[in-house]
């Protein structure tokens, strides 16, 4: 029986997970549940799992009043701290943004099995999180689809045999939009996504195509592959996750009608091949042919490009790329900048930061800070104010 921190548990992927668990109770347990303020619903999933503690990032709010009984504990330093505890063998971060970066050196620096969503936390921690997991001897699952696919297609092989590595997009709701069609585009169109159904900051990544880059930059790091090596083509009905080259010329690939719920199931339960029991049909090449890819439409969005370049040129980069992003995609979804100003937002930014080497966790604190700060630039600062 394995122990499973839920960080996150009240989102899209904590939802998921939550399912996975659900149907495997003599595998797993859902001992730890976090979130990050909606006390509501983190009260909702401790009566129905009645796990050891939960957490919330947030001190207790005036209206406080859970129903579950259990303990609660308080703050974003708890959050953390639940990723590393004796008790817990599997870690699943869920937890969207920067803020998942705590969590996520936690678990591995005390050697767990860290099961990992939060793809920002790769994106901003990059070395830090690799060195983590050889000090802490523990193991790096991905559960983003992609790079569960990447990893179940390699199966343990040396990076040495990949020839390339190609990442599929679905394209979002705008993939076949002309491009000054762009400027008109509301949160509500954004929020619509074609195959996947998520929270909306990935959401809104995945329709300006930053969801990819940040994908690009979570390979490159995870699988320690080159970025010549890494492609991305669109294939809108998301149902082949990734593809593996390798030198003699064989593709290999993992096919699936989108759920998180497969990756998720690969990341607790590898490297045994769990039953799915989710009765839902598997992949049909008949029903779910033909299968069409497409190449991105880099010059439209421009996210994309500059995520990958922010990835290439590294240091700051990065970290800068995937805070102003955070920010640039609240200012859209608050309605403060419309979708085709998101890029502009994040590439004044990325201006003000270099290539210069990121040694620590604090070095990463602060050019994600500072990053954020520069993102608000005088949209927010005018408004709300609330610059870090
Ligand atoms: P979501 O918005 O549905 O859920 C986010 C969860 O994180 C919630 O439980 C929330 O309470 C918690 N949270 C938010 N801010 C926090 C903070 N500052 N501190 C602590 N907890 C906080 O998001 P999601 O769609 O489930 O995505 C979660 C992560 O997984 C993201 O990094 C996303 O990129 C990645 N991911 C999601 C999907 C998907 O299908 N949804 C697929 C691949 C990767
Ligand atoms: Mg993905």
């Amino acid at each position: 029986m394995k122990r499973v921190a839920v960080l996150g548990a009240t989102g899209s992927v904590g939802a998921g997970t939550l399912e996975v668990i659900r149907r495997h109770p003599a595998r797993f347990r859902a001992a730890v549940l976090t979130a990050n303020r909606s006390w509501e619903a983190l009260d909702a999933l401790a009566l129905d799992r009645d796990p050891d503690f939960v957490v919330l990032g947030t001190p207790p709010p005036d209206d406080f009043a859970p129903r579950w009984g259990g303990e609660w504990r308080f703050g974003a330093d708890a959050l953390a701290e639940a990723a590393g505890l004796s008790g817990i063998d599997i870690v699943l971060n869920a937890i969207v943004g920067f803020a998942g970066l705590d969590a996520t050196l936690a678990a591995l620096g005390a050697g767990k099995r860290l099961a990992l969503a939060n793809k920002e936390s790769l994106v901003a921690g990059g070395d830090l999180v690799m060195r983590a997991l050889r000090r802490g001897g523990g193991e790096l699952l991905p559960v983003d689809s992609e790079h569960s696919a990447v990893h179940q297609c390699l199966a343990g092989r040396a990076v040495s045999e990949v020839a390339r590595v190609t990442l599929t997009a679905s394209g979002g709701p705008f993939r076949e939009w002309p491009a000054d069609r762009l400027a008109t585009v509301t949160p509500a169109d954004a929020l619509r996504h074609p195959t996947w159904s998520m929270g909306a900051k990935i959401t809104i990544d995945s329709a300006t195509l930053a969801n990819k880059a940040l994908e690009v930059i979570e390979a490159q790091t995870l699988f320690d592959l080159p970025y010549e090596r890494i492609e991305v083509v669109v294939h809108p009905t998301s149902i082949v996750h990734s593809l593996v080259e390798f030198r003699d010329g064989s593709s290999l690939a993992q096919l699936g009608r989108p759920s998180m719920e497969i990756p998720i199931l690969w990341a607790l339960g590898y490297p045994d091949r769990l039953d799915d029991q989710r009765q839902e049909a598997g992949f049909d090449p008949v029903r779910d042919g033909p299968l069409e890819f497409e190449p991105v439409r880099e010059d439209d969005f421009p996210l994309f490009r500059a995520g990958v370049a922010a990835g290439r040129a590294g240091g700051e980069f990065p970290v800068a790329f995937n805070a102003a992003n955070e920010i640039a995609v609240e200012m859209f979804l608050s309605g403060d900048v419309g979708f085709r100003e998101l890029a502009d937002v994040v590439l004044r930014t990325l201006e003000r930061f270099s290539s210069r080497a990121i040694e620590s966790v604090e070095d990463a604190r602060r050019v994600d800070a500072r990053a954020r700060t520069i993102a608000r630039g005088p949209y927010g600062e005018s408004k709300s104010g609330d610059a870090e």
